[in-house]
């Protein structure tokens, strides 16, 4: 499609299904598709606990009611037949590893926020704002698993406000970076962390999470070589910490440039960051990032929904006295970390005319 008609969308909405539609992402991404104008929700798969069951009598979490289009589907299982020829997954990573294949061999394009592909080497690991040239990698994908589908995947939700604010300051050449992070209870899914664990308290381990950020950054700032991505060089060492907030993950960063840039040039790299997602994806924020002006923010209940929850925020940004620069990165865990990522991934690829769509 020319940028024109991109900015048009399709001639007819794209049919579009959801696997693991009932969990916390997963019906994030209901709401998402609903009257959105270029996708159709009309398929909503579970696990066996949940299929054979009106989607609208299941328990429903995220904010508002289950949305009109599928309210009164019944939710399938995860198998193939039957469901739509582009679906998203929110699957629980153990099922996913195996389900999403399957729906990728039977042809299906499966657009994924599970971690189980994401460090595979011939399947994109994308935020639209940074690699969506790391699509290219289908083709690979394609051949050498003989799959008439495909898998992509967006990254765990603490990388992605990492790799993006990392993007932004790619020009002075990111060497060494330490994040600690701050993650809310939403991130960990429903039911999640039990409450006597979780409540006034900090839990300082989250499995699997450090080696995620560290290695899924390097990933999406990599570069795009024939069968795979050569990481970034950028050493990254991450702590990850959970804290009794609902939504949003809050970050901080401390970097090391190889340039020297002043203080006044890195706080306008964050500000006029755009990325290189192309014009006119419906879910694409105007700005990727934005910068708090006051001391005391982001914070988590008073920013996370900032572009409608698809922009980083980004402050305190200071001198750091070890690394160089250090700052504190804000972004909405289910909506830029997973929902929302997901969907802009879908928008990049049908503009890309990488998923089955009719003719306009
Ligand atoms: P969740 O609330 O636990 O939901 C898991 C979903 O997977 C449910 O719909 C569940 O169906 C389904 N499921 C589980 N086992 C299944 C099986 N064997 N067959 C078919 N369906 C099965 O988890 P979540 O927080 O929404 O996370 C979903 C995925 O996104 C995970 O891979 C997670 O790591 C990733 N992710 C989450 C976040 C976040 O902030 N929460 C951010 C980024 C990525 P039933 O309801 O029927 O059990």
């Amino acid at each position: 499609m020319c940028r024109s008609s991109i900015e048009r969308g399709p001639a007819t909405p794209v049919d579009v299904g959801i696997l693991g539609a009932t969990g916390v992402v997963g019906q994030r991404l209901a709401s998402l598709l609903d009257h959105h104008p270029w996708f159709r929700l009309v398929w909503v798969g579970a696990s066996d606990r949940s299929a054979g069951q009106r989607y609208g009598s299941l328990s429903w979490r995220a904010p508002g009611d289950a949305p009109a289009c599928v309210r009164d589907r019944v939710v399938s299982s995860c198998d193939p037949s039957g469901a739509p020829r582009v679906v998203f997954s929110a699957l629980d990573a153990a099922a996913a590893e195996s389900l999403e294949p399957t729906f990728a061999a039977a042809g299906h394009v499966v657009i994924s926020n599970a971690r189980s592909w994401r460090m595979d080497r011939l399947t994109p690991l994308v935020v639209p704002e940074i690699n969506p040239h790391h699509l290219d990698l289908l083709a690979d994908q394609r051949r050498a698993r003989g799959w008439d589908g495909a898998i992509v995947t967006n990254p765990n939700c603490s990388t992605v406000f990492l790799a993006m604010t990392l993007h932004a300051l790619s020009a002075f050449g990111v060497e060494r970076v330490v994040v600690s992070t701050q993650q809310a209870l939403s991130g960990a899914g429903h039911p999640g962390v039990a409450s006597l664990d979780a409540t006034a308290n900090v839990i300082p381990f989250i499995p699997g999470e450090e080696p995620k950020i560290e290695t899924e950054t390097a990933k999406i700032l990599g570069t795009l070589e024939p069968g795979g991505i050569r990481p970034h060089p950028t050493r990254i060492s991450a702590t990850a910490t959970r804290v009794p907030v609902l939504e949003g993950h809050v970050e901080v960063v401390s970097v090391e440039l190889a340039a020297s840039p002043a203080l006044e040039d890195v706080e306008a790299a964050f500000a006029r960051f755009r990325g290189e997602c192309p014009p006119g994806l419906p879910s694409a924020p105007e700005r990727p990032i934005e910068l708090a002006l006051n001391d005391d923010r982001p914070q988590p209940r008073l920013d996370c929904e900032r572009g409608r929850g698809m922009t980083v925020v980004v402050g305190r940004l200071r001198p750091c006295p070890a690394l160089g620069y250090k700052f504190v990165a804000l972004g909405h865990n289910l909506i830029r970390g997973a929902a929302g990522a997901a969907l802009l991934n879908a928008e990049l690829m049908l503009a890309r005319g990488l998923l089955p769509v009719a003719p306009r």
